[in-house]
């Protein structure tokens, strides 16, 4: 059964559709388990490799819109191979992950072709291309990490699509982990914004908060700890917004809103926090034009709350994480 283009036209909540949310393709699961299949794919000269390298693939500007740059299973490097999708041509994608001593970069020779991240390109890319890559980088780092059985320590073995690995000896199937995170926009009874820098970041850098969810724990509780724990704020009124994954290495971001009762005094864990505040909407426009201020990507969860609390969308402005990110 293939799976209806409507399926990508559901509502994505309050937040709407994130940079790395989205998709061109059809992910086609039910095609992973039929191994002729994927061979078959494999083989063909119509299929399209994205090779990622250290969270990394190579895209190209093409009238002012960035790409990735597709190479044939043919050109792709040695390393493990995983099954993306199916286009509405009927094209197929694959990812590889560029094993370890291969000259990276060396697969294309495409004029204009560079490394490009999500971090820096996901906003820019198209739905398919942020799509595509977004789903190769996570695949990528699983496989780059998880080489052994947990269970016995034998080498594992991908399965022929890639989205899973089998223990030769034991037989044991191990699947693509994910690491649930919440980061929240926490607001105050003026409708002020908290933002706060992390210790090992420069001066001027601020986000949202935001933590992993604990064994055990729920999302909500999350959010109501790492509030607490980072800037001694107790927040109540937590409301999901909507997420978006982040696999670097391998995050899955959910976005709420928390909001603070009145008359709080923040405490900041100096370890973790260099500094809190709360920011009025004007106050943050102004830090942020008199570049005291940076801000997320544009690709990120965190710049899409702060914008969803601002009502509107912000400059990157010259203390912005666009020069130091990767
Ligand atoms: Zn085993």
């Amino acid at each position: 059964m293939s799976v209806p283009a409507e399926i990508d036209g559901f509502d994505a909540g309050p937040l709407g559709r994130l940079a790395l949310s989205r998709s061109g393709v059809d992910r086609a699961t039910q095609r992973r388990t039929d191994a002729e299949w994927v061979e078959a794919a494999w083989a063909d000269p119509g299929t399209r490799v994205v090779v990622v390298h250290a969270s990394q693939a190579l895209g190209r500007t093409v009238d002012g819109q960035p790409g990735l740059v597709f190479v044939s299973a043919a050109e792709a490097p040695e390393g493990t191979r995983f099954f993306l999708g199916v286009d509405d041509d009927e094209v197929a994608y694959f990812g590889v992950s560029a094993a370890a001593g291969t000259e990276p970069w060396s697969w294309s020779s495409e004029p204009g072709a560079e490394p490009i991240s999500l971090r820096v390109a996901g906003a820019l890319l198209s739905d398919r291309d942020a799509g595509l890559l977004t789903h190769a980088v996570a695949l990528a780092n699983w496989h780059d990490t998880h080489t052994h059985c947990p269970k016995c320590g034998a080498v594992t073995v991908p399965a022929p699509a890639g989205h899973l690995t089998v223990c030769p000896v034991d037989g044991t199937e191990h699947f693509p982990r994910l690491d649930p995170a919440v980061i929240m926009l926490v607001t105050d009874p003026d409708d002020r914004c908290l933002l706060a820098r992390n210790a090992l970041w420069p001066k001027g850098r601020m986000s949202v908060l935001a933590g992993f969810v604990e064994p055990g724990e729920s999302a909500e509780h999350a959010v109501v700890r790492e509030v607490f724990e980072e800037a001694a704020i107790v927040v109540g009124q937590v409301r999901y917004l909507g997420s978006q994954p982040w696999p670097m290495p391998r995050s899955l971001m959910l976005g709420y809103q928390a909001v603070a009762a009145a008359g709080q005094s923040i405490a900041v864990d100096e370890e973790e926090i260099g500094e809190a505040r709360w920011f009025t909407r004007a106050e943050m426009r102004e830090a942020i034009d008199t570049g005291e201020l940076g801000v997320a990507p544009s690709s990120s969860i965190a710049r899409r709350l702060i914008e969803f609390w601002y009502g509107g969308e912000l400059p990157d402005g010259s203390a912005g994480w666009a020069a130091a990110a990767r």
